[in-house]
């Protein structure tokens, strides 16, 4: 292949061996709140405290967060594959950053980044965000963590699905596939005619839509799998 692309798309399972919590994990922070209350624009709007407080807690966490050997493996395929590698995350935290990997597309925003809700100018979050903080850009009392809620579009789309239409391989990791558009983005590879591989703890909802499944944990099965692209 003359100058193959790889798109490889995260989740929350890609972090919990760093100790971040997924989604289901029972007793995990998620268990304790409900989505509408802290992850919608409308509980932003009803209780803005208690969203800052959940948002101040995952920042606190992802800071002391260390990276794991599957985002070390991503960032040195990155760094060694003769081709294109997009690595799309549908987290929030940096650990891809930690691991040494640039230009990672975090399509659900990022905790470490603040949003003015008047005039959408981005600056990096101080560690404990408060209500009313104002914005270096316009000065409205208006911040908020710069996380895409359900309800709203998710980042860079355009970017995103440009990759995947090109695409030679896919690779979705530590993703349950519950979640639109990520969920649909191993169709629009496969349209592409990529080669798609799934590699996740539990099989996810779209398991079927691979070719491959790599189960297991990341943390093994993402090493494995970039040492057969580069050696392949
Ligand atoms: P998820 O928690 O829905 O799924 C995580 C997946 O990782 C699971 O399928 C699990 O089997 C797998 N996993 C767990 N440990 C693993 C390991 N060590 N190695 C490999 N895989 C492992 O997370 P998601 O798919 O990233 O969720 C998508 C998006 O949904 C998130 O970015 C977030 O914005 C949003 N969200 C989801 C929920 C929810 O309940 N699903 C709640 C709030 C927000
Ligand atoms: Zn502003």
């Amino acid at each position: 292949m003359a100058h193959p692309s790889i798109v490889i798309l995260t989740g929350a399972g890609i972090s919990a061996e760093s100790g971040l919590g997924t989604f289901r994990d029972e007793g995990g922070l998620w268990a304790q709140h409900r989505i509408e209350d802290v992850a919608t624009p409308e509980g932003f709007a009803r209780d803005p405290q208690l969203v800052m407080d959940f948002y101040n807690t995952r920042r606190a966490q992802a800071v002391e967060a260390t990276e794991n050997a599957a985002h070390r493996a991503l960032a040195r395929l990155q760094a060694d594959f003769d081709g294109d590698v997009l690595l799309v995350t549908q987290n929030v935290d940096s650990l891809h950053e930690k691991a040494g990997s640039t230009d990672v597309v975090h399509m659900h925003g990022a905790l470490n980044s603040a949003l003015c809700g008047a005039c959408d100018h981005r600056w990096p979050a101080p560690l404990q965000m408060q209500v009313g903080d104002a914005c270096p850009a316009c000065g409205a009392p208006s911040a908020r963590p710069d996380i895409v809620w359900f309800g709203e579009m998710p980042y860079h789309m355009d970017r995103i699905e440009a990759a995947l239409s090109q695409a030679d391989i896919f690779a979705a990791i530590g993703t349950s596939g519950n979640v639109y558009p990520a969920a649909g983005f191993v169709q629009l590879a496969t349209y592409a005619g990529a080669k798609t591989v799934e590699m996740n703890l539990d099989p996810s909802m779209t398991v079927n839509l691979f070719e491959e499944t790599r189960p297991g944990k990341a943390s093994q099965t993402v090493p494995e799998w970039v040492e057969s692209i580069l050696n392949g």
